[in-house]
């Protein structure tokens, strides 16, 4: 029988009609180094319609794409809303690539325009002449003279190209299944690949967002988005910021720990969102410069593995409790979310919060041992994670269709990658990346509990795990540790603290103590330079 439902389609463009009209005066603060800049979500609307009529008039038409190369500011949100919105597609170019990288992806994707930050000018220069397919830069929030422009394509000012458009638009009907925006990996352990959400999927996964068990955003929030907009959709903040009212705050370029203090003490945000370096640099300075961040209702960690000792430090010391949450960006990207059942209270409460959560309805999840079996939700069978639902990629897209590779893909579930258990009441956690997990003489040891064991020691502020090559076990651990300012502890020290949590076997033998653990693009520990590292120097 068929329903007797009207089958309007989801879409961006009612996503921006409610966000700018029943949430008119609701605000997106961009930061500018000294102060900030405001925006209500209605002139957001007015500079939406402006950029589309402006993408219109330089020919952009259904399903083009328009890149951005944009720290995260209103000129970001503008674009976020006025491309879907117009029936084109946003691709969100993470900045922090090389020019090489971030030229593969816009020529991959084929964009046909590209809105530049002007103070990201000079790296563009060096990505524009590897460019097969743009025709036109915008440039925002700087001088569009300062691009050195290659025949074939035409720059202009943001300011210019906007004002002047009127600042109502007829946002066009959209199939709710066609492409509204694109991200690709940030390739932490391959080649990035292109993920195309739909209309459809960024609907259904910002009301998950909202949701009291997901990131509980609503309109009495201000939402500080750190994680940035070229990061998986800055894990799909702004989107669900404008469908409940949510103000946004923007950190644009600035993101050292100084300047987050700074916006926190003048913006007071209710909710902020940042991978756990982030935070583990907040919490450093805040040590040597003590200020009050309770304003923080929560503050979600997520991208990479959340170390208990990190959750312990906010909820302790500044009474801010970290949500860990788990995603991909072939997942929208929100995965799972660490809420402490309502039965568990303390140290239980705790112990929920560390693990990566649960799942929410819309997502299945599955875990496969290396025979290709399903091993069950007992909290102690480990196997990889495979993932299905509507906010999940169900392939990649290349210039000739989506394609679902079997490495990627496994009978229309997403393979993660990421290795875990998962308890009888649905709580997931992750014991490592299939790629990062060290296989010592046919035992597995995770990197992220050895990562975690160190971090829990006083005197260190950074771990980072990998395994090296052994004749006898076939693979053991190293252990780059950055230490704390002022503090001091040797080896043999830290070995002796594991004992306490680790078995013997799983004690590692090879330590670098390094002023720095290097990160990717979007922060994370980037195990991949780590062992090119080792591979070249060996220890030192
Ligand atoms: P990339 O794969 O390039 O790092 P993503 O940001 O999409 O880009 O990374 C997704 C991966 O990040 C997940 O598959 C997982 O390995 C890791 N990850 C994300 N959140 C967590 C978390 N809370 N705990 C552990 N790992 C996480």
């Amino acid at each position: 029988m068929l329903s007797t439902m009207q089958d309007s389609d989801l879409s961006i463009a009612q996503l921006l009609r409610h966000g700018s009209t029943v949430h008119g005066d609701r605000t997106v603060t961009t930061w500018t180094g000294s102060g900030s800049r405001a925006d209500t979500y209605r002139t957001t609307g007015h500079r939406a319609a402006q950029l589309a009529h402006a993408l219109r008039a330089l020919g952009v038409t259904r399903d083009e794409r328009v890149g951005t190369f944009l720290w995260n500011n209103s000129e970001h949100l503008q674009a976020y809303l006025a491309v879907p919105a117009m029936g084109a597609v946003l691709h969100t170019l993470n900045i922090r690539l090389s020019p090489e990288q971030v030229a593969f992806v816009v020529n991959h994707a084929a964009d046909r325009v590209v809105i530049v930050d002007g103070h990201l000018v000079p790296q563009f220069n060096r990505v524009l002449p590897l460019l097969e397919t743009v025709r036109h830069v915008l440039v925002a929030n700087g001088a569009a003279e300062a691009l050195d422009v290659p025949p074939g394509v035409r720059v202009h000012s943001y300011e210019d190209l906007l004002g002047g458009q009127p600042g109502e638009f007829g946002w066009p009907v959209v199939d709710e299944r066609r492409a509204a925006a694109m991200c690709y990996t940030s390739g932490t352990t391959g080649a990035p690949k292109g993920v195309a959400y739909s209309h459809r999927s960024i609907w259904l996964h910002s009301m998950q967002l909202c949701m009291t068990d997901g990131m509980r955003l609503a309109q009495q929030d201000s939402a500080l988005a750190i994680v940035p907009m070229f990061h998986a959709m800055a894990w799909g903040l702004p989107y669900a910021a404008m469908m409940v009212g949510a103000s946004l705050v923007l950190p644009d370029r600035f993101l050292q720990p100084g300047p987050i203090a700074e916006i926190l003490a003048a913006e007071k945000p209710t909710f902020a969102a940042a991978v756990p370096t982030i935070w583990q640099g907040l919490l450093q300075h805040l040590e040597a410069h003590p200020q009050d961040i309770s304003h923080l209702r929560e503050a979600v960690v997520g991208g990479s593995a959340c170390p208990p000792s990190l959750m312990r430090a906010f909820s302790e010391n500044h009474g801010v409790p970290l949500l860990h949450t788990w995603g991909m960006t072939e997942m929208s990207p929100l995965g799972s979310v660490a809420r402490p059942p309502a039965s568990a209270a303390g140290d239980e409460a705790m112990a929920y919060r560390m693990t990566q959560g649960r799942f929410p309805a819309s997502v299945r999840a599955r875990l496969i041992d290396a025979d290709g079996a399903e091993v069950p939700w007992d909290g102690t069978s480990v196997g990889e994670l495979e993932v299905s639902g509507p906010w999940i990629a169900g392939a990649y897209y290349t210039p000739q269709g989506p394609a679902a590779a079997p490495e990627s893909f496994h009978d229309g579930w997403l393979r993660t990658g990421d290795v875990g258990r998962i308890s009888p009441d649905g709580f997931l956690t992750l014991t490592d990346r299939t790629k990062d997990v060290i296989k010592s003489g046919g035992e597995w040891i995770s990197s992220v509990e050895l990562e975690n064991a160190v971090m829990a020691h006083p005197a260190v502020a950074e771990a980072a795990a990998i395994a090296v090559p052994d004749e006898r076990w076939q693979e053991r651990p190293l252990v780059a540790v950055v230490l704390r300012d002022g503090e001091s502890v040797t080896a043999a020290e830290l070995r002796d603290f594991l004992a306490g949590t680790l078995a013997r076997w799983q004690l590692p033998e090879n330590w670098s103590f390094v002023d720095e653990v290097p990160k990717t693009s979007v922060g994370k520990f980037d195990k991949k330079r780590l062992r090119a590292r080792y591979e070249e120097h060996g220890l030192d």
